[in-house]
């Protein structure tokens, strides 16, 4: 057919070339990032103060709010921490605003509809969060500044959604283990009891009747301001005295793990 390529082509001499030296260019480096920030996480409030913060999740939409607790704290004049679940608040309004009105409690997000907050896009996250700050503003007239993450899981990227929403994220350095099936009070009591430490922010739930979360909280806040702790909000907790920062979210150990962990007597 028709010609080769190569066969019209004139053979190219490249004795006589010098390669040219290379010319210098200067790269200006962008700005970093803004969005590498961290918003932090808290683990828990200063080591050497004798302070501990009982906080209470309530988590999925329709499970049965535990009234038992809420009677005892007030008995007890202890203030609580309660990080509620959108889906939950619009569930159970009258008892949002019965604990909003409550001066011993703070409200606290504990996202919308309770998913693995970790495997959500950004977006999806975000709309949690804010879905949730509405729908606790709207009807209780409260902006919460703490965020519980779901399962305790949290990530770099959850991190960064968190402080878009302007929450601090809340995690905790006593898991109560009051899921586990085994968690009776006989177990609850002296576990918690032998964890807490100064500064230390517990976590149990408040919409779980089945738990044993209620027969064992008359013990636990008696053992613990027997043993000289301070019983206080989270806020109080931050607030009062600068908390240690954490800007690594890696260091939270999910709560399955902590869960799993009162099975060890
Ligand atoms: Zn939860």
């Amino acid at each position: 057919m028709g010609m080769g390529l190569a066969s019209g082509c004139a053979e190219v001499d490249l004795s006589g070339y010098e390669v040219p030296a290379p010319v210098e260019t200067k790269v200006e480096l962008p700005p970093p990032p803004i969005a590498s920030f961290v918003p932090p996480v808290v683990h828990n409030g200063l080591r050497d103060d004798m302070r501990v913060a009982l906080t209470f999740d309530a988590c999925p939409t329709t499970s049965e709010y535990d009234e038992r607790i809420t009677k005892v704290l007030q008995e007890t004049r202890t203030p609580a921490t309660i990080f509620l679940s959108g889906s939950w608040v619009k569930h159970s309004p009258q008892t949002v605003l019965e604990l909003a009105h409550n001066p011993l409690f703070e409200l606290g997000n504990h996202s919308y509809t309770h998913k693995h907050m970790t495997e959500l896009k950004p977006s999806e996250a975000l709309a949690e969060l804010l879905h949730t700050q509405a729908e606790i503003y709207n009807l209780t007239g409260q902006i919460p500044e703490y965020f519980r993450p779901p399962f305790g899981e949290f990530d770099t990227r959850l991190a960064s959604e968190v402080g878009k929403a302007g929450l601090t994220a809340i995690e905790f350095d006593v898991a109560s283990g009051d899921p586990d099936d085994h968690a009776t009070k006989e177990r609850l009591v002296p576990w918690v009891l032998k964890l807490a430490r100064p500064g230390s922010i517990i976590v149990m739930h408040i919409n779980h009747k089945q738990f044993h979360t209620a027969e064992a909280l008359p013990d636990i806040i008696q053992g613990l301001r027997k043993r000289g702790y301070e019983l206080v909000t989270v806020g109080q907790l931050l607030k009062e005295r600068p908390p240690p920062l954490c800007n690594d979210p890696r260091q939270v150990s999910p709560l399955q793990d902590a869960v799993s962990s009162i099975s060890v007597p």
